[in-house]
């Protein structure tokens, strides 16, 4: 049986994650992975997690199945913050979260519910995207296309390509946007032209489906949330797919939540119906403890306020470590305009160096990024600055 199997390619953000383990350069630096790391390299867990934590130690009672939606508390509190508690679509009673393993697993139910609603609809993302998302839909059997996106030559939005495309697309199609701090370009939406994306969405009648795995990550919880806000209000069907992988510290906890809009209350209740069917057949039931986590931190006033100090910590040290990388370039003599990364967001940039020089960089220097020289924004630190820019300055001379 086994015998007609071929060895697929392995990970190559994991393969290079060994070969760095391996290295031992006194200064080799990890900018591959996309995880935050303190100034120490280190990824902690939050405060509010370990608290939040404890209190579910003393206050849980059982380990019976949670049944396919998952928590709950957990559910209505990632739809309140994914939307603002008081949003037009929640009042509507139009909104069905169901809790998921992870953003991955939010983002698999929503690709077996898009073939449940139109198995021929074709996928659009940005291009480039999430390496995961075209194996996510193409695994539930669904066409995958792409729209333009990101502009690698003047480090820029391809917007009105990008509207072009959209204006082209069809009510039977749906298309991925990311919500903020763009993976792996670090390039996002302005509010503006969040506005023209939802204007767009409306007339062409596509269905818009929002993966939001860095809630919080860009310039705060509310305002990285703009475009699922204004989506969720102008749109008559939207698909959400959330993580608290990043924004909790959770990865390993693999919690998410897949979130349903629809035109009305009955509508969402069937295809509520159509996620747990979905659910059923993949994993059953997701796990727990993330969710108890969450939902502790959420519902409670004083761990959320800690929560929110917490991310702001995370996401100023990101966007710290953008402006430390432009001015160690500068100080270091590079001539080469590299301020596109301070204005980019998020855990990734695009260095915007050439294979060779990736190659070169992991060779000669133990500085470890992709091969399309996309740099994982929290392996910066202030400790490593000065040779990472000093590195980068020898290749590109
Ligand atoms: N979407 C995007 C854009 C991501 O970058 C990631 C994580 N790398 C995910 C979804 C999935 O996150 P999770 O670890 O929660 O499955």
């Amino acid at each position: 049986m086994f015998d007609t199997l071929k060895a697929l390619p392995s990970d190559p953000i994991l393969g290079l994650l060994t070969q760095y383990r391996e290295d031992s350069h006194p200064n080799k630096v990890d900018l591959g992975v996309g995880v935050y790391k303190d100034p120490a390299g280190h990824t902690p867990i939050l405060d509010c997690v370990k608290a939040a934590e404890k209190i579910r130690l003393d206050t849980e009672t059982t380990k019976v199945y949670i049944g396919p939606t998952g928590s709950a508390p957990f559910n209505q509190l990632m739809a309140e913050l994914a939307f603002g508690a008081s949003h037009s679509a929640l009042i509507a009673n139009r909104v069905r979260t169901v809790s998921t393993p992870g953003g991955t697993g939010a983002l698999r139910v929503a690709a077996d519910f898009i073939a449940r609603c139109n198995p021929n609809a074709v996928l659009w993302v940005s291009d480039p995207t999430w390496a995961n998302h075209t194996g996510l839909f193409e695994a539930a059997g669904i066409t995958v296309k792409t729209y333009p996106y990101y502009d690698y030559d003047t480090k820029s939005l391809k917007f009105e390509q990008m509207l072009a495309t959209l204006n082209t697309i069809g009510k039977d199609d749906v298309v991925l946007l990311h919500a903020c701090c763009h993976n792996p370009s670090g390039m996002d939406l302005t509010q503006e032209q969040w506005d023209e994306v939802v204007k767009v969405t409306v007339k062409q009648g596509f269905t818009p489906l929002i993966d939001m795995a860095y809630q919080g990550f860009g310039d705060g919880v509310d305002e990285d949330a703009y475009g699922v806000r204004q989506m969720a209000a102008a749109v008559e069907s939207m698909i959400l797919c959330s993580s608290c992988s990043k924004n909790f510290g959770l990865y390993r906890e693999r919690i998410g939540a897949c979130t349903i809009v629809a035109k009305d209350s009955a509508t969402a209740d069937i295809a509520q119906s159509v996620l747990l069917y979905v659910i059923r057949c993949i994993y059953s039931m997701p796990p727990a403890h993330g969710a108890a986590i969450v939902e502790t931190i959420l519902g409670t006033p004083a761990l959320k306020q800690q929560w929110l100090e917490e991310l702001t910590v995370m996401r100023d040290r990101i966007n710290g470590n953008r402006e430390m990388l432009v001015n160690q370039l500068i100080a270091n003599g590079v001539e080469r305009d590299f301020s596109f990364i301070a204005r980019q967001k998020g855990m990734f940039s695009f260095l915007g160096v050439n294979p060779e020089q990736v190659a070169t960089l992991k060779a000669q220097y133990s500085v470890y990024m992709v091969g399309s020289s996309r740099i994982s924004i929290a392996g910066i630190s202030e400790a490593n600055v000065d040779y990472l820019a000093k590195s980068i300055a020898a290749v590109i001379k």
